[in-house]
């Protein structure tokens, strides 16, 4: 799963849809295809991109997929009337609303809407609070839940090991940390959180044994920041100047880090990984 000191996201995403083609066969077998829901407001370009990948994953995996479209100047209430019929529709395991929703409609509100056994995303409160608790019958969201299992499968050792989570954003920094301090074999790690109002940033990332950095901040990590041999991930999608950049500065980083995401093809394939394997297993739990 890596080439060189590279963690390979796509030959992991790859193994893992692998495992979940045989769970949606033994589904199938029972009369029960899979089904995700794809919500977007508005024709953002990014969106309409992502909803796209995510689309292609259900129809490799026979997982059965309809996506909404709403115009941009749909109400909040329109959109979560929307919501209550997918809940409502026995069909459809898993429920995607693709962000970033229009100004005027209130993101929690809708996350909130969406039936927390059907919310694939995680973001529902009860599934928030299910990841505080550690209690495994929630939904983890779906990118640090790529992380993990990045860690996890190319032999990282998260359990003792000092992690440094750049960003506190809801969608990554805050629940990837919340996963990994876990006490779980696959967690146990001792956790840093930093954010803008970290003091001296760079010093907290010289200790760590390991680094996810989540901030947008184009190529944002240096290599003086890094110790020799820790493990970096790459969540960050920056556009600069019509090219993706990461958080990471590669080029530089790449030689000291022990281990590193490629960006693209480490953590994105991952999050799409792990939306087809919250959507098997929301269709297994309907049985
Ligand atoms: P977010 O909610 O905007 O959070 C960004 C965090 O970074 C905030 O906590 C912010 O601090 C912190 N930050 C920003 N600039 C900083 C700086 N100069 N120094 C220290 N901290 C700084 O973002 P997000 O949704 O978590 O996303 C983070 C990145 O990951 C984005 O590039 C996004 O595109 C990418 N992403 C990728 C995937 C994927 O599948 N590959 C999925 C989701 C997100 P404050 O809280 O103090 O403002």
């Amino acid at each position: 799963m890596s080439v060189g000191n590279l963690i390979d996201g796509r030959a992991i995403s790859a193994q893992i849809v692998g495992e979940l083609s045989a769970r949606v066969s033994a589904l199938k077998s029972r009369g029960v295809q899979p089904g995700l829901a794809f919500v977007r407001v508005g024709e953002d370009p990014a969106s309409k991109v992502y909803v796209g990948r995510k689309e292609k994953a259900c129809a490799d995996l026979d997982i059965l997929s309809q996506t909404h479209v709403l115009p941009e100047n749909s109400t909040e209430s329109e959109l979560l009337t929307l919501v209550n019929q997918l809940n409502a529709d026995a069909r459809v395991h898993g429920i995607l609303v693709q962000a970033p929703l229009p100004k005027h409609i209130r993101e929690a509100v809708v996350y909130s809407t969406v039936r927390p056994d059907k919310d694939v995303d995680g973001f529902h409160p009860m599934n928030v609070g299910k990841l505080m608790l550690g209690d495994p019958t929630g939904f983890h969201p779906c990118t640090p839940a790529g992380i993990q299992e990045l860690l996890v499968r190319s032999g990282t050792k998260i359990s003792g090991a000092e992690v440094v989570v750049l960003g506190r954003g809801n969608i990554v920094g805050k629940p990837m940390a919340a996963m990994l301090c876990q006490k779980d074999k696959n967690a146990n790690a001792t956790v840093t959180i930093c954010h803008s109002g970290t003091r001296d940033l760079a010093a907290h990332c010289r200790r760590a044994d390991i680094i996810i950095a989540a901030i947008g901040v184009a190529e944002f990590v240096k290599a003086d920041m890094v110790k020799p041999g820790a493990v970096v991930i790459d969540v960050g999608v920056n556009r600069v100047a019509g090219k993706l950049v990461g958080d990471v500065d590669f080029k530089n980083v790449q030689s000291i880090a022990g281990k590193i995401t490629p960006n693209p093809g480490g953590v994105g394939p991952m999050t799409i990984a792990m939306l087809m394997a919250n959507t098997v297993r929301a269709a297994e739990n309907s049985l």
